[in-house]
């Protein structure tokens, strides 16, 4: 017999999480938004760093997981040390990046990186984002 888990236990969970994997109390953001106006990869996100903090407080995985945001981030940490709250975002998109990861769902399949394109990367830039992108 299945049992049905209720969307509301489901979002419960995702936060739960996060907070669990980030170590952060996403209560403390009171979305000002200079996270969002200080991210130097903003303009490539979809959303804005501070809009993925809000949907995370609400438990709703399937619209992050709709965005390209938390990939885009590149953990830079400019957000991290300008937040007026001490909220560290950072952590919150890797642990966002990891809940995703371990559910067997890479965001690149290196077997599609062409064999020139293997040789044109440099080494270390490929292991790391093999390391970010793939469980
Ligand atoms: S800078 Fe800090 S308080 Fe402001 S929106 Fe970003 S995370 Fe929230
Ligand atoms: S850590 Fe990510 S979200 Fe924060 S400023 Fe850097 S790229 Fe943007």
């Amino acid at each position: 017999m299945s049992v049905t888990i209720s969307p509301k236990r489901l979002r419960r969970e995702f936060v739960r999480k996060i907070k669990e994997i980030s170590g952060q109390n996403l209560h403390l953001c009171y979305q000002c938004g200079m996270c969002s106006g200080i991210c130097p990869a903003a303009s490539n996100m979809d959303l804005p760093p501070r809009q993925i903090i809000e949907l995370a407080r609400l438990g709703l995985e399937e619209e992050i997981a709709n965005s390209k945001t938390v990939w885009i981030c590149a953990s830079c940490l400019a957000c991290t040390v300008n937040c007026p709250r001490g909220f560290d975002l950072s952590k919150m998109m890797e642990a966002i990046r990891l809940l995703t990861l371990r559910k067997n769902i890479d965001h690149i399949s290196p077997e599609e990186i062409s064999p020139e394109e293997r040789c044109e990367l440099p080494q270390i830039a490929m292991i790391s984002g093999l390391r970010k992108f793939t469980g």
